[in-house]
């Protein structure tokens, strides 16, 4: 199998962390758990990114976070003093409609997403129904009669996290994608979010609730699919862009898939181990999460 152990860059000397990232003239980065943590900076990453604006680096930074707009996290990290503006940040909601946008996609959408996934697409207009609550009946029949309806020009179908996700909705996505010619488009397929006393679904498990029932797969938008990268055309060697991220399956996939170097923070969800314990026992497709670089935090950088 093709892969190489990563280079671990916690215990290299300042002078040679200092002049790392002049390998790079293209820097794509994950939000939560590489940049900030709940509301503050981690290890003054804003610094760092700050730093690489001024020396003329384009620096991307892509959430899989559906929850929230693109303009409300640009909002967030301004006010931790990084010196975002929208240009620098993608989400995969608004990715999903860049996407259909490049595909002149001019049919209705029906969405089992939240309402910052409905902004984003209006944004790109694209037309949506399906967002908000849609209540079970007592009975099937009761529903049937009065609240399902499936409308004719619907071209695509897009899951994400819903908090109204339920039967009804489950429903109308299969009954669309009986038609092989509607899109079926996850957002991202994270399978949860983690806390320290609580673990969340995201929109993984809905993405294969829907998958199963439809029989057919999904195509993935966000991180770790590589749309994002194909969609902005760079012109930069692949060499020298790098995806820094604290997921493996997620934000090194996305590299990886991209083509590009990657590095893994630890100041998230994965650390070295993990990368170990896929390299003691390798299969097939996991070279896809073994990162070029591991770096215990991006301060070290500074
Ligand atoms: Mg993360």
């Amino acid at each position: 199998m093709n892969y190489k152990i990563p280079v671990n860059l916690s215990n290299y000397p300042k002078e040679s962390l200092q002049k790392f990232f002049d390998d790079f003239d293209v820097i794509f980065t994950d939000c939560d758990g590489v940049l900030i943590k709940e509301n503050s900076v981690i290890d003054s990453s804003n610094l760092l990114i700050n730093k690489f604006l001024e020396n003329g680096k384009k620096v991307f930074m892509v959430s899989n976070n559906n929850q929230t707009t693109r303009d409300d996290l640009l909002k967030k990290c301004q006010n931790l003093n990084f010196n975002f503006t929208i240009d620098n940040i993608f989400t995969s909601s608004s990715i999903t409609g860049m996407y259909l946008k490049s595909l002149n996609f001019n049919k209705k959408a029906y969405v089992i997403g939240s309402e910052e996934l409905g902004e984003e697409l209006t944004k790109f207009g694209i037309e949506h129904i399906g967002i908000g609550r849609d209540d079970m009946s007592d009975t099937y029949g009761e529903y049937m009669m009065n609240n399902y309806k499936l409308y004719e020009d619907v071209g695509a179908v897009i899951v994400g996290l819903d908090k109204f996700f339920n039967i009804p909705k489950m429903l109308k996505a299969m009954n669309y994608l009986k038609n092989p010619e509607i899109l079926f488009l996850a957002t991202n397929v994270d399978v949860r979010s983690e806390f320290p006393n609580l673990i969340f679904p995201d929109a993984g498990p809905i993405v294969a609730s829907i998958e199963k029932a439809s029989y057919r797969k999904a195509t993935v938008i966000g991180k770790p699919s590589s749309i994002l990268f194909d969609l902005l055309k760079l012109k930069s060697d692949k060499e020298r862009i790098l995806m820094i991220g604290d997921r493996l399956s997620v934000d090194i996939a996305f590299g990886k898939n991209s083509g590009i170097k990657t590095m893994l923070v630890e100041t998230g969800d994965d650390k070295m181990e993990n990368v170990g314990e896929i390299l003691r026992k390798i299969e097939e497709n996991e070279e896809n999460l073994i990162p070029d670089y591991v770096v215990k935090s991006l301060g070290l950088f500074l």
